[in-house]
């Protein structure tokens, strides 16, 4: 009989490997799961072990069993070289660009990102003496000419945070490979399922656990993945300062990660089917969804990615701000709220024009993210008609 086991195993597929990787139920009396390791100090038998620093576990902040699974688990699904856990998707970015970055060095980053993620460069960043510059998204090849001498590192993020551009990652991470340069990647919305991140290019990849991986809106959680040139570097990092995730939270990324690979299908699924029936809607501008075929970056996605998600972006015709709020007020199904990548759906106005300054967003009209979930979507789409109807009252 073939046993989970902590070792790679490079010939299975990634739905095998999601229940297989990071557990070894025979170092746990044979129960399945990895338990909850809570702990600080591990104790050493003798002065010889202690000094040696050759064991497995040395101090709670360098990892437990729980964490070690995890980090195990995520490395072989990425295609990475090592994993670090961190309590947030955000704390995720921090070390990842700290990792790479110091005092005098420039940093490239997609005008699309995550909106955190530009509030840490613009102040903490800046602060140590970063210098960052916002860039086009659909920049591609171009990215080779803001590359000047301090630059050490890009950040890409596809399809963008709220407005979906599929960035060309393997493009850009040729061109900022050819110059030396680093290339971080905010991979949340495919997850490594969707878009195998170090495969095309990418030198570190980010991804906030509390989305897909989570999969329950209960926890937070950050994995930071680097390819062998980088993971050094990221380990270091991680340990000087001691970033380091909850236990329960990991334990239950832990369990997310075994059904990862269906939630995410069934996400998929369900987005596009909302998607499609949002975009026949007469009050709808335009839908910003890659996976659709009028999506100006399909062909890029088409490309690159092995599925998309359930999150997307819809820019409704120009309608006054109080017909929009009664159409959201009054939704029943969906939830107003930050965050995704739950079993629920969830709805977002946006203004993207509030914070981007690499590109001009010319869209009028308002914008809505949408996280659908796994509710009916015959039940989805009723909750969403009678929105729609306070929004036409209203106009
Ligand atoms: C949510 C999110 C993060 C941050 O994750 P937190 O755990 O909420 O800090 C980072 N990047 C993207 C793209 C996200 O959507």
């Amino acid at each position: 009989m073939t046993r989970p086991t902590n070792e790679p195993r490079p010939t299975l597929q990634a739905r095998t490997r999601l229940v297989q990787a990071g557990r070894n139920p025979s170092e746990q009396f044979g129960f399945v799961n990895t338990p909850i390791y809570r702990g600080s100090t591990v104790l050493y038998d003798t002065v010889a072990r202690l000094e040696s620093r050759d064991s497995p576990y040395t101090y709670g902040t360098k990892g437990t069993p729980t964490i070690r699974a995890l980090e195990t688990a995520w490395t072989e699904l990425a295609g990475a070289a090592g994993t670090v856990l961190t309590p947030s998707g955000l704390a995720a970015v921090s070390v990842a660009l700290l990792a790479v970055l110091g005092s005098g060095d420039h940093l490239l980053v997609t005008d699309s990102a995550y909106l955190p993620t530009r509030t840490l460069c613009d102040t903490v960043l800046k602060r140590f003496g970063v210098t960052t510059t916002y860039y086009d998204p659909r920049i591609g090849a171009g990215i080779a000419a803001l590359i000047g001498d301090r630059t050490r590192a890009v950040l890409v993020e596809a399809p963008g945070s709220q407005t979906f551009e599929v960035q060309d990652v393997p493009t850009i991470a040729d061109a900022a490979h050819e110059r030396g340069l680093c290339v971080l990647m905010d991979n949340t919305w495919a997850t490594p399922l969707f878009f195998p991140p170090h495969e095309r290019g990418v030198d570190i990849a980010i991804e906030a656990g509390t989305k897909y991986l989570a999969g329950h809106s209960d926890l937070l959680l950050g994995l930071t993945s680097a390819n062998a040139q980088f993971w050094p570097r990221l380990r270091e990092t991680f340990d000087a300062m001691a970033i380091c995730a909850g236990p329960e939270d990991v334990f239950l990324a832990l369990r997310g990660l075994r059904t990862l690979d269906l939630r995410l299908r069934e996400a998929e699924r369900q987005g596009l089917a909302v998607a499609t029936w949002l975009a026949g809607r007469p009050e709808v501008e335009t839908v910003l969804h890659p996976a659709l075929p009028t999506h100006p970056d399909h062909a890029i996605w088409s490309r690159d990615f092995l599925g998309s998600s359930g999150l997307f972006s819809v820019i409704l015709k120009p309608a006054p701000r109080a017909a929009v709020a009664a159409m959201l007020d009054g939704l029943q199904l969906f939830g107003m709220g930050y965050s995704w990548g739950g079993f629920e759906s969830l709805v977002v106005p946006f203004d993207p024009t509030a914070y981007r300054t690499a590109t001009r967003w010319s869209s009028v009209g308002p914008a809505l993210r949408f996280q659908i979930g796994f509710e009916d979507v015959g039940d989805l789409q009723a909750d969403l008609d009678a929105g729609f109807g306070r929004l036409n009252a209203g106009r």
